[in-house]
């Protein structure tokens, strides 16, 4: 209705996060949390690393950053011992809040066995780095490189290349090596309408419209595609005083008719 007046809209754009689908993966399941564990090597198409995977634990950019890479996806690898450590200790990084961080991964053993068995295109394990390039199809130097480089990175404490928090820096060198595809979904949209520090609905010229006023989520541009998950409360915050502020503008302007 805003618009139909000539208001002005702004922010229109999507928050994404990662995830994985394909045969034998539950959503929400235990190879599906396994994409969101900081610990993890992330690889792209190239078979590089393009980011500090510590970056899932701020799940709207993880999957910017996934879906900037060629073929808008990417690879979460990790080895045995960190699937020993999801299932006996626990998941450093929740799934937000619909699995809670140090949820113990209890049937990974059996989600993986059938998504092997699926044949799945989105879960892949070998034995050694070179055969897991091979598998989820990247060139061999790059992973090998990669790959190399993660670990030497392990042993030293410093991630030369996107100096990764030496907490979240594990040697992948412990039995199996395993691949899950990693790609972005919609979490939620975002946008609408433009206002002034008033609340008041702005047209193109950003000149207030009278008597149009608005406040919490038919507001755009409180955010782009990102999300301020590190600032708790700050979209229930932002709607309650713009709401509040939007009325009693609302309401002077009733009384005083201006
Ligand atoms: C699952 C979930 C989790 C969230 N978690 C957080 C969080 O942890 N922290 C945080 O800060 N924010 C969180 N948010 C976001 C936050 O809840 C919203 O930003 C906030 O509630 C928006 O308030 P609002 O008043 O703008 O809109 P709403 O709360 O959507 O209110 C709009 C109201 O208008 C009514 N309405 C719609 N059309 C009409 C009509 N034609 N006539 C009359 N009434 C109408 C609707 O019924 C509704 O009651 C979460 C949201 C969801 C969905």
């Amino acid at each position: 209705m805003g618009r139909e007046i000539g208001a002005a809209h702004e922010g229109e754009t999507l928050m994404l996060h990662p995830g994985t689908e394909g045969k034998g993966i539950i959503p929400l399941g235990n190879i599906y949390t396994m994409t969101w564990q900081p610990a993890n090597m992330w690889v792209n198409a190239h078979g590089n690393r393009f980011v500090d995977e510590t970056v899932a634990f701020s799940f709207a950019h993880a999957g910017n950053t996934i879906g900037r890479q060629k073929g808008h996806y990417a690879w979460a690898i990790f080895d045995d011992a960190e699937l020993q450590h999801a299932k006996n200790d626990g998941v450093d990084n929740g799934v937000g809040v619909l699995v809670p961080v140090m949820t113990k991964l209890k049937n990974i053993d059996s989600e993986i066995k059938n998504a092997l068995a699926a044949k799945s295109e989105s879960f892949k394990s070998a034995t050694s780095i070179e055969q897991l390039a091979k598998a989820i199809d990247v060139p061999v130097a790059n992973l090998k490189h990669a790959y190399d480089s993660y670990n030497l990175a392990a042993t030293t404490h410093y991630d030369e290349a996107f100096n990764k928090d030496r907490m979240w820096t594990r040697p992948l060198n412990h039995g199996r090596l395993y691949a899950v595809k990693l790609m972005p979904y919609h979490f939620t949209s975002v946008g609408g309408l433009r206002i002034n520090t008033q609340m008041s609905v702005v047209n193109t010229d950003d000149n207030p419209i009278k008597g149009l006023y608005a406040g919490g989520n038919d507001v755009g541009g409180i955010y782009s595609d990102t999300y301020t998950l590190w600032a708790s409360g700050h979209a229930f915050g932002f709607a309650t005083y713009s709401g509040r502020k939007a009325a009693q503008n609302a309401l002077d302007y009733i009384k005083i008719g201006k």
